[in-house]
């Protein structure tokens, strides 16, 4: 006898029942992922989990990035798990590959040095992907009309639910950069990153800004704290990434070659300039969004929030972080200042 029932068609969804579509003010913003096709599994974890905390009320677009052409597994894989609009790029080649300033004999060299010293310390696409993210990721076609980002991974969790628009907020607070989780980096990573950072300063003192929050990543003693914003999640007002500033410290920092020939994360590099050309005012710790990321959790320990999220044991690092604690404690400190740390 043959089945008298069907399954539903799995590949499209229905609206949510409760979609708001009214009265909504949407920000010209996206949610956007560089990511590989193998990690199509935990990239749909990703967006299902936003999807329910929060995009069902917005449907702000994704998009997602890659060095290949993402199969057409990968991309009927996400368009079946949401139904906003969702965009798949390709890396302009000039955007992804060797830095112009370093030698492949000297890179090679690094990387079996490093093999062991680190995770990743002997992997040069990881280290593409770095170099990409510091520099390159605001300025693919994709990206080109958006006022915001918000940067996603696969495999990250959300904990909480978000009734609100954080893009709106970063707006209505004039607010840059938006982070939840700050762990301090591997010294091994970074050795010369503080250096090379302090060269720049010196060499172009009319990019620093009259207040900056240098503090929180350079300490009384000019050196690296070794904190960072872990840019796995990040909302960030792109002109910041735009700005000539920025620019010319991401240069500088290729021609130096660490991206290299040591492992600077795109997390420092975003957190160093942040701190620098920022003020404390311009930065937002996201206390409220819940996140997990293979490494670290951050799950609100203040009942209001609380109340909307599904987390809690060991979820506490936030809490006991030296990098959040210093961030409360620290202020801005004026240009003249920025130049005499840069100088010691
Ligand atoms: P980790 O978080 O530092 O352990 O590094 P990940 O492996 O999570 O990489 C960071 C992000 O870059 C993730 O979204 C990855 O999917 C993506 N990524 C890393 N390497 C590559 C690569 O070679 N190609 C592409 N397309 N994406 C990559
Ligand atoms: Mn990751």
């Amino acid at each position: 006898d043959t089945p008298t029932h069907q399954y539903p068609s799995t590949t499209v969804l229905e609206p949510p029942l409760f979609r708001n579509t009214t009265n909504v003010e949407l920000q010209k913003a996206a949610l956007v992922a560089l990511v590989r096709n193998k990690e199509l599994q935990g990239m749909r974890s990703t967006v299902r989990q936003l999807e329910d905390r929060f995009n069902w009320q917005y449907h702000y677009p994704y998009i997602f990035l890659n060095d290949e052409e993402f199969t057409e597994e990968f991309k009927e894989g996400i368009r079946s798990i949401t139904n906003a609009p969702v965009y798949f790029g390709k890396l302009p080649e000039e955007h992804w590959g060797l830095s112009p300033y370093v030698t492949e004999e000297k890179v090679k060299e690094a990387l079996e040095y490093n093999r062991d010293r680190y995770i990743y310390g002997g992997s040069y696409s990881y280290r593409l992907m770095c170099r990409y993210q510091s520099g390159f990721i605001h300025k693919h076609p994709l990206l080109k009309d958006l006022d915001y980002y918000w940067r996603i991974e696969p495999d990250v969790h959300y904990f909480c639910d978000i009734n609100y628009d954080p893009f709106k907020y970063m707006r209505d607070n004039n607010l840059k950069y938006g982070f939840t989780i700050t762990p301090l980096e591997k010294p091994e990573t970074v050795k010369t990153l503080w250096e090379t950072t302090r060269k720049w300063i010196l060499e172009n003192p009319k990019l620093i800004p009259e207040k900056s929050f240098i503090h929180w990543v350079v300490n009384e003693k000019s050196q690296y704290t070794n904190c960072h914003f872990w840019s796995n999640f990040e909302i960030v007002d792109l002109s910041f990434y735009r700005s000539e500033a920025y620019e010319s410290y991401f240069q500088y920092l290729d021609r130096a070659g660490g991206f290299f020939y040591e492992r600077w994360g795109d997390a420092p590099v975003h957190s160093m300039a942040a701190s620098i050309l920022l003020r404390k005012e311009q930065l937002h710790w996201f206390e409220d969004i819940g996140y997990h990321h293979p490494g670290y959790s951050h799950c609100p320990n203040k009942p209001e929030m609380a109340a909307r999220c599904v987390c809690g044991g060991g979820s506490d690092y936030m809490y006991r972080s030296l990098c959040n604690r210093r961030y409360g404690e620290v202020g801005n400190i004026y240009q003249d200042q920025v130049l005499q740390l840069a100088e010691m």
